[in-house]
């Protein structure tokens, strides 16, 4: 790939907009035979890729044509959902212009979205197991990096991230805002909640994360903000211990394998077994001398598993648990097969998102969340944090005290490191540099 493409991804501190924050300019500098755009949004209630395909088609297009060419791919696929009727309008009326493009229509199941399963779905090749799409010749790339490589390619740098706000909220809205405004602003600008006592999840429902503290700041890679009545059972069952739940495997888990046959790693054919992951914990042996605990590193941690499991047990949290422990004593994944088949059943197991959406207990908060993007709303205070990405944390490159202007590089990768640049997202003065973020107060704002 030409330097200069890639040199503007990194300046502009692009990351994988939709999940772990992988930086996109490490991600790009590789050969592909596909780029997957992977435009499943497959949790429920969040509303940010869909929408922006719809609305922002051209650059999308057009970022994705920049990549093929850039790194000599074969062709670029759309991968979205048929029920994204807008998105999909907009896109098939621009793509006929690109030799090199076409879009996939994906089912509507979850998860589509796993880039594993993406694959699988758009090019019939299986990732090995342990694996990554770069080992069958593919890069798959979240739609909202994808707007970021066309801003870069305009030198825009990221300051800003789309989010849906939604759930328990006055108006749910999927906003623009600056990097850094803080959780309990962003809830506020979907009218704040309906509830007093609640709890936000950071990201979709299945995959999302508890936040502690709303004061917590919005960084690169969220997605979503789900608020839930503090007693919900999505909140509970996030919040409930390893032990708890394993207490509870012992004598509940009727070892019915029901989380099994949905596992979609297991249905494209990798040696993961949730329901013999749980009896492994629960009495130490399997009857089965396959099964071993680094079973454990296949799990993508979607979560389906805790979704048709009868006795609302949650292989996926033990699997977490023993990937943290392997990890934690330097073991590694040894598992590496590369099935030649998937499950024979697999067509007839995908989970589909209605029905999710039901056993979540999320439908009534299932409404149209539009995307608003207001570039003149002004925030006090913003809160970047150094650590918004895979790899070393970003080390500042201003000094409390210093004027800086949106866009304006605060903090660089550090020499011979993995890692994503940051930018200012609001102008304002420096006024904090402490060993976890960068706070830049905007005196213009007497709110
Ligand atoms: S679905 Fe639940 S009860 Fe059945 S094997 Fe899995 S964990 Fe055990
Ligand atoms: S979370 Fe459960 S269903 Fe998902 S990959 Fe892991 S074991 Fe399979």
């Amino acid at each position: 790939m030409e330097e200069k493409f890639i040199d503007l991804i990194k300046e502009a501190g692009i990351v994988g907009a939709g999940g772990a924050g992988f930086p996109t300019h490490v991600k790009l500098n590789a050969q592909a035979e596909y780029i997957i755009v992977n435009g499943a949004e497959c949790e429920p209630l969040l509303q940010v890729d869909q929408q922006l395909m719809a609305q922002k088609s051209e650059e999308i297009l057009l970022a994705l044509n920049k990549i093929v060419e850039e790194t000599g791919a074969k062709k670029g696929i759309i991968a979205l959902k048929g029920k994204y009727k807008k998105a999909l309008e907009n896109l098939n009326k621009k793509v006929v212009k690109y030799e090199n493009l076409e879009l996939f229509t994906l089912d509507n199941f979850y998860p589509a979205g796993d880039e594993q399963v993406t694959v699988y779905e758009v090019l019939k090749r299986i990732v090995p197991e342990g694996g990554i799409p770069l080992n069958v010749g593919v890069i798959v790339i979240n739609v909202e990096t994808l707007l970021n490589v066309y801003n870069a390619m305009n030198n825009i740098v990221v300051t800003d991230k789309y989010l849906t706000i939604t759930g328990a909220v006055e108006n749910p809205i999927t906003e623009k805002v600056p990097i850094g405004i803080l959780v309990k602003e962003a809830i506020e600008l979907a009218g704040g909640t309906t509830i007093d006592e609640f709890g936000v999840i950071d990201g979709g429902p299945m995959m999302g994360k508890v936040i502690e503290d709303i004061q917590q700041p919005i960084k690169k890679n969220t997605k979503g903000l789900i608020v839930l009545p503090k007693n919900h059972p999505l909140l509970l069952s996030k919040d409930r211990s390893i032990e708890s739940m394993l207490r509870q495997a012992r004598s509940a888990c009727c070892h019915c394998s029901l989380c099994t046959d949905v596992c979609p790693r297991n249905l494209l054919g990798h040696k993961l077994y949730p329901d013999k992951l749980m009896r492994l914990a629960s009495y130490s042996s399997t009857c089965d001398v396959n099964t071993k605990a680094t079973d454990a590193f296949l799990c993508s941690e979607c979560g389906l598993c805790e979704r048709v499991c009868i006795m609302g047990l949650q292989p996926w949290k033990l699997n977490k648990f023993l990937k943290a422990q392997l990890s934690g004593k330097g073991i590694k994944n040894p598992n590496k097969n590369t099935p030649k088949d998937t499950n024979l059943f697999r067509e007839y197991r995908k989970f589909p998102v209605n029905k999710l959406k039901s056993r979540l207990g999320i439908e009534k908060y299932d409404v149209e969340a539009p995307i608003v993007e207001e570039d003149n709303k002004s925030f006090k205070w913003v809160v970047i944090d150094l650590q918004q990405h895979i790899g070393a944390k970003a080390e500042p490159v201003v000094c409390v005290g210093d004027q800086v202007s949106k866009g304006q590089l605060i903090a660089d990768i550090p020499e011979n490191k993995l890692g994503a640049k940051i930018h200012a997202s609001i102008n304002g003065i420096i006024k904090d540099i402490t060993e976890k973020s960068i706070v830049i107060f905007n005196h213009n704002n007497e709110n």
